[in-house]
């Protein structure tokens, strides 16, 4: 698609994205839309988001507190915002796409163990912000992108972020103003007593970056509704941007259109104009067709989402999005209640609570803790011809319940829940025995998956070989595989010649498959996951069972 990109002596060009007043305001967002517009208009772009913790990879961390674990084709345990920006870029991202202020410090702690300072007292100033540099601009290169985009975790004026801040000041001055962009995100709250959005923790948030050597270029404002007039003139006066540098970014009704609401707000221009890109029409086309294909949906289903981290909503996007694209290819809103599985095992009577729903999803997890009542939803989602749809531990507890109540193997379990169970019909994976450190020592990322002809996967994949994406310790113990067989419960996809069984499928349910894989990493909006748009299918049939004809109506 790239006509007349970025003459080679300017590139790559960077666009650094910061944020203010608050977290949660959907940076990720807003850096993958800038991102999606520069690719509209013909640029080579990715991006990267830094992170301040001193985790070396989000693995090790807890979804409710920091939202999903993303895992990349490469095997990768990153920040969630990587899986906004492969949904809004269409594009596979590696794991050196996610860096962490542990990876930095590891690497330069390393480095120093090995003497490669010479001497040298290692400090943060120039050592671990030469680092960060080189990790950021390592990533342009070999991407050879045009522009990079660069999130920057947290919120200005933590401590934590100081390092990272402070590299992309230095990035600035080394590759020229002409070159680097300094986007900054803020609130504008709006109090109720009042009704006019409040400019000054924008005005407070940017003279916190001034503090530290950074003027920001624009600046984009998040709010309820647009902001007025008044308020831009206002920021734009108080933090020494022009005023076509202040963007309003108001609440949109799918996020999929904030590429568009950011362009009416003019951000390509004030973009352009700063880094001296090349101006021309943006080819809307299949982008327009896909945000569009998200508004005001016919009709809407309910699915029961049963689970422990279900809570925080950023806990599962990656689910929720890929049932989010899967929606909008039917039509139809997709309304997911979250429903805590522990509730199940102190009153199993309200499972009846579930008949109303829809579908049936049991997502990813980990530990015994609530994973008794996801065992009853999963056997009452069979029971009931309610369809059902399993992710990894929700593939596993699928299996668990079939052996308990359909092959009479009362004692069944999966050994991460009972190590000692009589039936381990879901047991370690031998390469897993042995291993004692917990971070990024699963089987991770893209694995090939062989699907077997004639089963449902190969109808809804229409393919003879698939890449998913794996993130798990267990797996089917196939020495029970004969007997689940025989009971009716087929298992049709399987990676590494036949070793690990990785879809399972009920052929007389209505619609009852789980995968061991991650599918919902790899759904995109506008081409839904193929499980996921049948799950959601098979959801839609539910509600409104198709009229069966009687004779002569034809
Ligand atoms: N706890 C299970 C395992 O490690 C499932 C993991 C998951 O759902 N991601 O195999």
């Amino acid at each position: 698609m790239p006509t007349d990109t970025v003459s080679p002596t300017q590139r790559p060009k960077y666009i650094f994205v910061t944020g203010g007043v608050m977290s949660g305001l959907g940076k990720g967002i807003v850096a993958a839309s800038i991102a999606k517009l520069l690719q509209l208009d013909g640029f080579r772009v990715t991006c990267i988001k830094v992170d301040p913790y001193i985790n070396v990879d989000a693995g090790t961390m807890n979804p409710i507190m920091h939202g999903e674990v993303f895992v990349t084709d490469d095997g990768g345990e990153t920040d969630m915002d990587l899986g906004t920006y492969e949904r809004f870029l269409d594009a596979n991202l590696s794991k050196e796409h996610n860096i962490t202020t542990g990876q930095v410090y590891l690497d330069v702690i390393e480095a120093e163990r090995r003497g490669e300072f010479l001497g040298k007292c290692v400090q943060i100033i120039p050592h671990v912000t030469d680092a960060i540099k080189e990790s950021i601009r390592k990533v342009a290169v070999k991407n050879d992108v045009d522009v990079l985009i660069v999130e920057c975790g947290g919120t200005v004026g933590d401590i934590e972020g100081l390092p990272f801040l402070e590299a992309l000041r230095q990035m600035r001055l080394e590759e020229g103003s002409s070159n680097c962009l300094f986007i900054h995100l803020t609130l504008a709250p709006v109090l109720d007593a009042v009704g006019e959005e409040k400019t000054k923790p924008t005005q407070h948030s940017v003279q916190e970056l001034r503090r530290i050597g950074i003027q920001p270029d624009i600046i984009v404002v998040r709010s309820k509704r647009h902001i007025s007039d008044e308020s831009k003139k206002k920021i734009a006066m108080f933090c020494s941007v022009d005023m076509g540098s202040v963007i309003s970014d108001p609440d949109a009704e799918s996020i999929y259109n904030v590429p568009e609401t950011l362009h009416t707000e003019g951000i390509l221009n004030a973009i352009s104009e700063k880094l001296h890109l090349p101006k021309r029409p943006i080819d809307w086309n299949n982008w327009v067709q896909i945000s569009r294909s998200f508004a005001v949906p016919k009709d809407e289903i309910k699915i029961a989402m049963v689970g422990k981290y279900v809570t925080l909503a950023d806990s599962y996007v990656s689910v929720n999005q890929a049932l989010h694209h899967a929606g909008a290819a039917h039509s139809t809103k997709v309304k997911v209640d979250c429903i805590e599985s522990e509730d199940f095992e102190k009153n199993p009577t309200i499972l009846k609570r579930l008949d109303e729903y829809h579908g049936i999803l049991i997502p990813g997890g980990f530990g015994r803790r609530g994973s008794e009542g996801k065992i009853l939803a999963a056997n009452y989602a069979r029971e009931r011809g309610i369809p059902y749809l399993g992710l990894c531990f929700g593939f596993q507890l699928a299996v668990v319940a079939f052996a308990r109540h359909v092959c009479g193997l009362n004692a069944a379990n999966s050994t991460e829940l009972d190590p000692n169970t009589k039936h381990s019909v879901i047991d370690i994976l031998p390469s897993q025995k042995g291993i004692a450190n917990l971070g990024a020592t699963m089987r991770l990322g893209g694995h090939d998956i062989d699907i077997q002809q004639g089963s449902i996967a190969s109808r809804l994949y229409g393919a003879k070989a698939i890449r998913q994406r794996h993130r798990h310790r267990y797996e089917f113990n196939q020495n029970y595989m004969e007997l689940f067989e025989s009971k009716g419960l087929h298992f049709s996809g399987f990676s590494d010649n036949r070793l690990r069984a990785e879809i399972l499928e009920i052929p007389s349910h209505p619609f009852y498959l789980a995968t061991q894989y991650h599918p919902e990493f790899v759904s995109r909006p506008g081409r839904p996951e193929p499980v996921f748009n049948a799950f959601i299918g098979a959801a839609v049939s539910r509600k409104r069972p198709i009229a069966v004809p009687t004779a002569g109506s034809v």
